[in-house]
C-alpha cells in the first residue's frame, strides 16, 4: 500500500488542512464563508475572478473575490435587517445565478443555515422540504414563486420572508421583496460573528435514490475536510480555472460547486444551462479549464455522442477530471483518456459524508471500474455482514472486517470534520447509521488487497439468486463493455426457485436499435463474461432509464414498475425531456 495512505494519523491530516485555513480573526472561530471568500481579501488573489458565470443565452458576468466579498456582506446585511438570527434556514430555489452563489455565501456569513434546493422540482418537492426544514427565508426568482410557493404560503408558518432575485421593488408580489433592491440598500460591510466550529451551516437534502430524501445537517468545520479533498482528491491548486456541473441542489454542487474551490482561489465556472454536449465541450475550451468535475450519467451521455464532437486538441489546460455520483465503469476512464486527453478520476462520497472520502487521486495509478483507496485522514473498513445484512460480530463482540476482495459494507470511522451532524427530525434513523464508532455507508463493496475499494451495489439494491449475492453493478458494467449499451439497470425480481432472478435495462448507443438479436448477444455477452447464475436472465430495452435529477439510476423504481408496485416518494425523479 502506498505509505501517504496510511503515514499520518487521520487527526493529523485534518489537523495540518486546519491550519493551511485562517480562522476568524482574534480566535472567534471557523466560518466556511470567511475561508471561502474574506481571507483571500488584501491579497493577490482580491482581484482574481471568483466566480464566472456563463448564462444560457450567451451572457456572462465576472465576480471578482473582492466582489463577492461585498455582495456577500450585503446579503449578510439583509439578513441582519430582517431580523434573521444566526442558525435560522434560508432556502434557495434557483437556476445557477450569481445571485444563487451570493446568497449560499452571504447566509454563511451571517451563521444562517443554507439549504439550496433544486430549481427544476416541483411544487410537492419544494413545500414538504421547506417544511421539514422550518425555511425562514426563501431566495428565487418570481416564476418559481408564482408557480411553486405562491399558493402554499398559508402551508408553511415559518416562512417569513420571500427574496426575489429577478424583481426591482416596485414590482415585487405581494408577501415578497425585491432581492437586488435590499443589497443596494444594504452595508457592504459585514462583520463575521464569532462561529463556532460545530454550529450548522447547511442543509443537504439527499438524492432520494433509495427513498424518501433525508434532511443531512453539515457544520462549519466541513470546510476543512472541503478544502483538504479538493486537493488531495480534485488536485486543486491556487489559480485553478474549476468547473463542477453539479447543481448546488446537490451536495457535491455546494461542496465542490462553491466552497472548496473558493478556499484554493481558484476561479468557478458556473454555467447556467443544462447538459448539452457541444456546449459542454465549448466551455471546457473556451474557459480553459483546469479541473473538471462531473457525474458518470454526463460522461456517458458524451460517450453516447461520439468522441469525434471532442475538441480534443483544444483541451490542452485541462489536468485533471473526476466523476461521482454512480459507478465508473471501467471503459470510460479509457474514454476520458481518448476524447479528453485525461482519464476519469472516479470517487466516492454521500451527502452525509458530506466530502470526498474514497478517490482516484492525483498522483496515483487508477485503477479503472474502482473508486480509487480511501483519502488520506478517511479511515475506512470493510465491514462483514450475515445473511440478513447485520454487521457480523466475532466471540468477543467486536466487528469482523472483511478480507481483501471479500464484499461487505463500507464503513467510515467517525469524526471526520464533514461528517453530518444529524439527519433532521430523524434522531433514531441517525443513530442506526452508528456502530462501534463506525459510519455504515450503507453501500456494498469489495477491498482489494491494495486498498482500492471496487463498488458492488447499494445495500438496497443487492440481489439474492440461488443462494449468491449479487450487486448490479458487477451486472451492469459487464453489460456495459458492450459497444451497443450506454446505460444498464440491474435489478432483482421474485422468482419462485431461485428467491430472486436478474433482469436488466439497457439504454443504446446512438445508431443502435432494440431487436431480439442484439438481445441474444447482450444475454450471450453476459452470460460469458459472468456465468449463467449471475448473468441476467432477461433484457429490456429502456433509452430513458429513470433516473433521479442528480443523475442516478432509480433500481427501486425499474423494480416498482416491473412489479406493479407502490412507485413511493418520485419527488427527484427526472423526467424524460
Ligand atoms: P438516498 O440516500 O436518498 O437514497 P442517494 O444515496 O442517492 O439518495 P446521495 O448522497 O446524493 O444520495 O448519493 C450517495 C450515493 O451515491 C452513495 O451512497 C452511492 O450509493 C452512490 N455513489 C456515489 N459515488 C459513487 C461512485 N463513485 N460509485 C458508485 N456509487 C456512488
Ligand atoms: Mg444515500
Amino acid at each position: 500500500m502506498d505509505p501517504t495512505v496510511t503515514m499520518d494519523q487521520p487527526s493529523e491530516v485534518w489537523g495540518r488542512a486546519r491550519r493551511a485555513l485562517d480562522g476568524l480573526p482574534d480566535g472567534r472561530g471557523l466560518n466556511i464563508a470567511h475561508e471561502a471568500v474574506d481571507r483571500h481579501l488584501g491579497t493577490d488573489r482580491e482581484h482574481r475572478v471568483a466566480i464566472r458565470w456563463l448564462g444560457v443565452r450567451g451572457a456572462r458576468e465576472d465576480l471578482t473575490y473582492g466582489d463577492l466579498a461585498e455582495r456577500t456582506s450585503r446579503f449578510a446585511n439583509v439578513l441582519q435587517d430582517l431580523g434573521v438570527g444566526a442558525g435560522d434556514p434560508v432556502f434557495a430555489l434557483s437556476g445557477r445565478t450569481p445571485l444563487l452563489y451570493v446568497a449560499a455565501l452571504g447566509t454563511l456569513k451571517h451563521r444562517a443555515v443554507f439549504s439550496p434546493l433544486f430549481a427544476a422540482f416541483g411544487p410537492e418537492p419544494v413545500r414538504t422540504r421547506l417544511r421539514i426544514g422550518r425555511g425562514r427565508v426563501l431566495v428565487t426568482t418570481e416564476a418559481q414563486y408564482r408557480r411553486k410557493v405562491a399558493g402554499l404560503r398559508g402551508d408553511l408558518p415559518d416562512l417569513e420572508h420571500v427574496l426575489l432575485v429577478d424583481v426591482a421593488a416596485d414590482a415585487a408580489p405581494e408577501g415578497t421583496r425585491s432581492l437586488p433592491a435590499l443589497l443596494d440598500a444594504a452595508r457592504s460591510t459585514y462583520e463575521i460573528g464569532p462561529t463556532d466550529p460545530e454550529d450548522p451551516a447547511l442543509l443537504h437534502f439527499t438524492s432520494g435514490t433509495t427513498g424518501t430524501p433525508k434532511g443531512a445537517v453539515h457544520v462549519h468545520e466541513a470546510v476543512v475536510a472541503h478544502h483538504a479533498t479538493g486537493r488531495l482528491a480534485l488536485d486543486l491548486r491556487d489559480g485553478d480555472v474549476f468547473w463542477c456541473t453539479a447543481d448546488p441542489g446537490w451536495v457535491t454542487g455546494t461542496s465542490y460547486g462553491i466552497i472548496s474551490p473558493l478556499t484554493h482561489g481558484a476561479t468557478l465556472v458556473v454555467d447556467e444551462g443544462e447538459f448539452e454536449a457541444e456546449r459542454w465541450y465549448g466551455i471546457l475550451r473556451d474557459q480553459a479549464v483546469d479541473v473538471w468535475y462531473t457525474a458518470p450519467t454526463a460522461v456517458r451521455m458524451l460517450m453516447r455522442a461520439g468522441a469525434d464532437l471532442a475538441p480534443r486538441e483544444d483541451l490542452g489546460r485541462l489536468r485533471f477530471v473526476a466523476s461521482v455520483g454512480e459507478p465508473l465503469h471501467a471503459e470510460a476512464v479509457a474514454w476520458g483518456r481518448d476524447a479528453l486527453g485525461t482519464p476519469i478520476h472516479d470517487n466516492w462520497w454521500q451527502t452525509e459524508t458530506g466530502g470526498i472520502m474514497v478517490a482516484n487521486g492525483p498522483g496515483q495509478q487508477i485503477r479503472p471500474g474502482s473508486m480509487g483507496r480511501p483519502l488520506p485522514g478517511v479511515d475506512a473498513a470493510v465491514l462483514a455482514l450475515d445473511d440478513h445484512g447485520e454487521l457480523r460480530r466475532d466471540g468477543a463482540g467486536e466487528l469482523v472486517r472483511c478480507d481483501p476482495d471479500e464484499t461487505g459494507e463500507l464503513a467510515l470511522r467517525a469524526g471526520w470534520p464533514s461528517m453530518f451532524r444529524g439527519y433532521l427530525d430523524q434522531d433514531e434513523r441517525y443513530a442506526r447509521c452508528f456502530a462501534d464508532g463506525w459510519y455504515r455507508s450503507g453501500d456494498l463493496v469489495r477491498q482489494d488487497a491494495d486498498g482500492y475499494v471496487w463498488f458492488v451495489g447499494r445495500g438496497d439494491d443487492v440481489i439474492k439468486s440461488a443462494g449468491h449475492l449479487i450487486g448490479p453493478f458487477e451486472v451492469e458494467k459487464v453489460l456495459l463493455e458492450h459497444p451497443a449499451v450506454v446505460e444498464a439497470g440491474v435489478i432483482g425480481v421474485p422468482d419462485p426457485v431461485a428467491g430472486e432472478v436478474v433482469q436488466a435495462f439497457v439504454s443504446l448507443a446512438e445508431g443502435r436499435h432494440p431487436s431480439d438479436e442484439l438481445r441474444r448477444e447482450l444475454l450471450g455477452h453476459a452470460r460469458g463474461r459472468l456465468g449463467p447464475a449471475v448473468a441476467p436472465r432477461t433484457i429490456g430495452f429502456d433509452q430513458d432509464l429513470p433516473k433521479t435529477r442528480s443523475g442516478k439510476i432509480m433500481r427501486r423504481l425499474l423494480r416498482a414498475r416491473v412489479l406493479g408496485l407502490d412507485e413511493g416518494d418520485t419527488s427527484t425523479l427526472e423526467v424524460a425531456r
